[in-house]
């Protein structure tokens, strides 16, 4: 049978980094909430292994933790990244700054974020935490879903009121709406798989390469990065085609992988110990981008966080975008006075453009990082934008900025950039080196193109 619940309660699918947080954003206006979650408690279980284990949280992310006050209590745990230290085949390096001093985007553990949500959620008398259970079915008009116990392999009914899905690019509260009219769906994956592998501290626990930097091995159609972690260590992600010359198909045993290694990734080879177990132990993981239309049904269910919107992690951005979701819902709920149904429309009509601007642009980056980063021109063109944004601070901030050190909708920042990229292809046809940029005729055109 099933349960009865109160007419104010909410469900929330998913107890990820969204779900949590928004269970605690719903829970301060009042509402009592339950977050079903499909796996155990992390916080008993351990961090799962062969998934991402850090995640760079910038601007939009820190907004969204500070409006449930735990902005300070992470700040702690987070070691900030002030820029790319990109390294060629020569172990040579090449630095560039994120943005202005003192801005960085911050390597955080997803575990770490996700135990502090839960402990923060579990510690809220209006939200219950229910683990092991897993969604296996939504009944859109009877408002009722249907949860396997993972544990006890048994099935419950339950009846809801509105229904938050933070369940995941996955997720099975979107699966039961891509069953209704006219839905709009789509999901591509890139040619490319992602490996991690392991830095291991240095002797007294210090990091092995600079330590408040994002590490890139930009290799033109394949690249590897790596994020620092406060224990000393730093998370390898490498980005791989699946298939072709140089592909996860073509590294077959363990005198290739190292070999592979040892010819473009020499600098790092002597502090991945474990390279060929790692390389072979650890999954594949694959990247997709999902987009879909509607996100609400009714007044009944809304998805958020990568169950609406998952994207490609180039960017950095999708869990940022995420609790970017988080709090411009609840900034609506507050706008229209409750009433969910205008609450869930208005949510949608925002979100909906910014997500797909950030889909593209998290494609976008991927061929910045892996192939242009490696190009003096490039590297030139972005000092030169340093310039013009040193010159004219209140009519030029790099796209990267926009996306990652402003709260500026996703779509507006994708628009100002490719107006942005038409100028830089005009000016740099002007410019050889940075001293150029203080030339008359270049100062003119800068000009001309401030005053358009
Ligand atoms: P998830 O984190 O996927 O959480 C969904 C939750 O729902 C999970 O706990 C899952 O167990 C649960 N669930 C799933 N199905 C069910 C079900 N049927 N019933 C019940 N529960 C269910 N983002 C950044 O901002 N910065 C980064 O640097 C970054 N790096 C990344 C690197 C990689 C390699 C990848 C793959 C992603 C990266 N991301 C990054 C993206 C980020 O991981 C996601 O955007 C974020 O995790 C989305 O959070 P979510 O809560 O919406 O979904």
């Amino acid at each position: 049978a099933a349960d009865a619940v109160s007419s104010d309660s909410l469900t929330v699918m998913g107890g990820g980094l969204v779900g949590s947080l928004l269970a605690l954003y719903l829970a301060r206006r009042g509402y009592s909430v339950d977050v079903f979650e499909r796996r155990a408690d992390l916080r008993r279980a351990g961090a799962e292994e062969g998934r991402s284990i850090n995640l760079a949280l910038s601007d939009r992310g820190w907004k969204a933790l500070e409006g449930v006050g735990i902005g300070e209590e992470v700040r702690q745990v987070a070691i900030p990244m002030y820029r790319r230290v990109m390294h060629d085949q020569q172990g040579q390096l090449t630095f560039q700054p994120y943005g202005k001093e003192n801005q960085a985007i911050y390597s955080v553990s997803r575990a770490g974020l996700n135990q502090k949500l839960l402990d923060l959620a579990e510690a809220n008398p209006q939200i219950r935490l229910h683990f092991n259970q897993q969604c296996t079915h939504v009944d859109l008009r009877e408002r009722r879903l249907k949860l396997r116990d993972v544990t006890t392999n048994t099935e419950q009914t339950r009846t809801f009121q509105r229904l938050f899905a933070a369940d995941g690019a996955f997720s099975a509260v979107r699966a039961a709406m891509q069953k209704t009219d006219r839905y709009e769906y789509s999901q591509s994956f890139l040619e490319y798989g992602y490996k991690e592998l392991n830095i291991e501290p240095g002797p007294d626990g210090q990091w092995q390469m600079e330590k408040n930097a994002l590490h890139i091995w930009p290799r033109g159609q394949y690249m590897m990065i790596a994020l620092p972690n406060l224990d000393g260590s730093f998370n390898c992600t490498l980005f791989f085609p699946y298939e072709g010359e140089n592909s996860f198909a073509a590294l077959q045993t363990d005198e290739q992988v190292l070999a592979f290694f040892q010819k473009v990734f020499p600098d790092v080879v002597p502090l991945l110990p474990d390279l060929a177990t790692e390389f072979f132990q650890n999954p594949t993981g694959s990247l997709v981008t999902i987009r879909c239309y509607p996100w609400a049904f009714a007044d009944e269910v809304v998805l958020l966080g990568d169950a609406s919107h998952a994207i490609v992690p180039f960017y950095g951005q999708g869990m940022n975008a995420g609790f970017e979701d988080c709090s411009v819902l609840d900034s609506l709920i507050e706008e229209y006075h409750n009433d969910w149904h205008a609450v869930f429309a208005a949510f949608q009509q925002r979100r909906k453009p910014d997500a797909d601007a950030i889909a593209d642009l998290a494609i976008y980056n991927f061929e910045e990082m892996r192939d242009r980063v490696a190009d003096p021109r490039f590297l030139l063109q972005k000092k030169i934008e340093s310039k013009i944004s040193a010159q004219y601070p209140d009519q030029w901030m790099p796209l990267y900025s926009q996306v990652t050190f402003s709260h500026m909708p996703y779509a507006q920042a994708l628009a100002n950039g490719k107006r942005q990229e038409s100028i830089m292809g005009r000016l740099m046809q002007h410019i050889q080196t940075e001293a150029d940029y203080d030339l008359p005729e270049v100062q003119q055109l800068v000009q001309q193109e401030m005053n358009q």
